[in-house]
């Protein structure tokens, strides 16, 4: 079956395949850069992140290992609750280790200011993090977030890992819903 017809749900959308798969070209050359001669753990926030773990990783001129986060912060509305909870820990012993946080979106960077803490406690070498998205006017804490893909603005965004409702993680885009989903 043909994927396009949740193409239909969009409204708007802000960021192409092509252009997200360029940027991330460009991030694994700067992030390459930063870790010259160290090793780094990638660590995905699952599962939003899961698009962009694949394909920065992909990117990168060397073989990074990777594991995963869960967390709850965003139910099936569109609001972050603020509420914090690790629903699946890292495997990794992260102690003295350089660890590359990668998320799909800072929304209001309360969820990557709390894991960034959480991981931070655990003595790491350094914490950075690589977001692909970034909505600045949405903005409630100060983040420092040293890698991002795109500023966008502060609507809802799906596709590319991002869901509503777990539906559109699987959009090779990334738009802007249609009002008729919502209703
Ligand atoms: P924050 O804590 O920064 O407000 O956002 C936490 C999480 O909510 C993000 O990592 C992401 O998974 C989800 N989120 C935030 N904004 C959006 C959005 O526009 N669309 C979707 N699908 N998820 C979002
Ligand atoms: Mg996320
Ligand atoms: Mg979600």
């Amino acid at each position: 079956m043909d994927a396009s017809h949740v193409g239909s749900d969009l409204q708007h959308v802000l960021l192409t395949e092509e252009q997200i798969r360029e940027r991330l070209d460009e991030l694994a050359g700067e992030i390459a850069d930063a870790y010259a001669g160290k090793d780094v753990l990638l660590v995905g926030v699952l599962k939003g992140a899961i698009m962009v773990m694949a394909d920065l990783m992909r990117a990168l001129p060397f073989s990074a290992p990777v594991d995963w986060m869960a967390v709850s912060s965003y139910g099936s509305g569109t609001k972050s609750s603020g509420v914090v909870r690790i629903l699946k820990d890292l495997d990794t012993d992260i102690t003295g280790k350089h660890v590359l946080i990668v998320e799909d979106i800072v929304d209001s960077g309360l969820t990557l200011s709390w894991i960034r803490a959480n991981l931070e406690s655990r003595s790491p070498a350094s914490v950075e993090i690589c977001a692909l998205l970034r909505k600045p006017e949405a903005a409630k804490v100060d983040i420092d977030v040293k890698w991002v893909g795109f500023d966008i603005p502060n609507e809802f965004v799906v596709g590319y890992g991002l869901d509503y409702d777990e539906a559109y993680r699987g959009l090779r885009d990334v738009g802007t819903l249609a009002s008729h989903v919502y209703s």
